[in-house]
């Protein structure tokens, strides 16, 4: 029997979220193949992390234990996983687009003479060949191309926030040691310095207050940065997000971005203020858990899939909230 396999990842000894992502997919595709699933963890000291991954379902976890997998290597993590994957010959390896994702997948794939797809943002499978299908945006997210790979073992990158996250699951994961054979060798690169940058992780955010053409001037974004400050000081991990246009005309760096071409996001809260909800960008925010929408058309789509919507204008509205924020804080 065949077998999914899922790349975990993990920082600072807590899993990231994208793997809980893939372990969910890896469930599905491998229920309609009809075939086993795994999640790969590499890392040194993991005893505890495969527990956890453990908890989750899949059939087994497969545990590469090594000091040189304590930090990210691509050398050494590419040259581990070619040799699980020449061994179990599994029919998929599912991998965050994630940094690791991104450098990992297309050298395996060629490793194994075989295909990477990447940036998908669903799956299934064809049952009457047992492929499984691939859609990925392409041409700037004017397209969404339809794919099927013609090589096994196929290497697939999910984009994040796309698929549900896996839930635990009363079936525990068999945890299996896998010994790989890995010298100092296969280092080509040294790690000199690791610097940390100052980026806006918006798939992290817990509430995200959005703004979009509607907002007058870049002084008045700075009325969202004040709300999500306060909704920070609050305990609630805000961060501010917006539209393109509010990226192209400067106002915003473009990791503040929601939407098919900028970050996919499933906060508990996305408060989207002065944004129509063009299709690029409802993509990446409609899994939000609950949208509420400021808008003074009330035609417009982002009110239609709007949980809770103000017909009104912004600024009789958010200097209130950030009134009452103030006073609660
Ligand atoms: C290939 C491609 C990829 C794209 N990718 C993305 C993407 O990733 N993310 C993205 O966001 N866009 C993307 N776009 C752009 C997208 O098509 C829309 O143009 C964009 O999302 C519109 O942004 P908006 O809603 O802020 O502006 P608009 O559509 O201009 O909407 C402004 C809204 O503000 C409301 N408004 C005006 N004044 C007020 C007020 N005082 N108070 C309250 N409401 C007010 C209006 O009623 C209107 O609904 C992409 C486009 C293409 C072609």
């Amino acid at each position: 029997m065949g077998e999914i396999l899922v790349l975990a990842e993990s920082k600072e000894g807590s899993l990231e979220k994208p793997t809980l992502e893939l372990i969910h997919a890896a469930k599905g595709i491998a229920s309609d193949l009809g075939v086993g699933s795994a999640t790969l963890l590499l890392g040194n000291s993991i005893t505890e992390l495969s527990n956890e991954i453990a908890g989750y379902g899949l059939d087994k976890v497969y545990k590469l234990e090594n000091s040189l997998f304590k930090d990210f290597i691509g050398d050494v993590w590419v040259a581990a996983i070619e040799q699980v994957c020449k061994n179990l010959n599994p029919d998929a390896v599912l991998i965050s687009h994630s940094d690791i994702g991104r450098e990992i997948a297309p050298r395996l794939a060629y490793r194994l003479n075989s295909i990477a797809t990447t940036d998908c943002i669903s799956l299934s499978v064809n049952q009457d060949d047992k492929t499984i299908i691939k859609n990925k945006p392409i041409y700037g997210g004017n397209a969404i191309a339809v794919l099927k790979s013609l090589k096994q073992p196929e290497i697939i990158t999910l984009r994040k926030n796309c698929f549900p996250l896996a839930e635990a699951s009363s079936e525990k994961s068999e945890i299996v040691e896998l010994p790989v054979e890995i010298s100092q060798d296969v280092v080509k690169v040294e790690i000199l310095e690791r610097k940390q940058v100052d980026t806006v992780e918006l798939d992290k955010a817990e509430v995200i207050i959005s703004g979009g053409r509607g907002i007058a001037s870049d002084e008045d974004f700075k009325m969202l940065e004040q709300l999500a400050d306060l909704i920070k000081k609050a305990g609630a991990n805000a961060m501010v997000g917006c539209s393109r246009p509010i990226v192209d005309m400067g106002w915003m760096s473009s990791d503040h971005q929601v939407g098919l071409t900028g970050t996919m996001v499933a906060p508990g809260i996305y408060l989207a203020i002065g944004i129509s909800g063009a299709i690029q960008h409802l993509v990446g925010m409609v899994r939000s858990k609950k949208i509420i929408a400021i808008n003074t058309d009330p035609g417009c789509n982002m009110l239609k899939v709007a949980d809770y919507g103000l017909v009104d204008d912004y600024t009789e509205i958010i200097p209130h909230l950030i009134k009452k924020m103030e006073e609660l804080s």
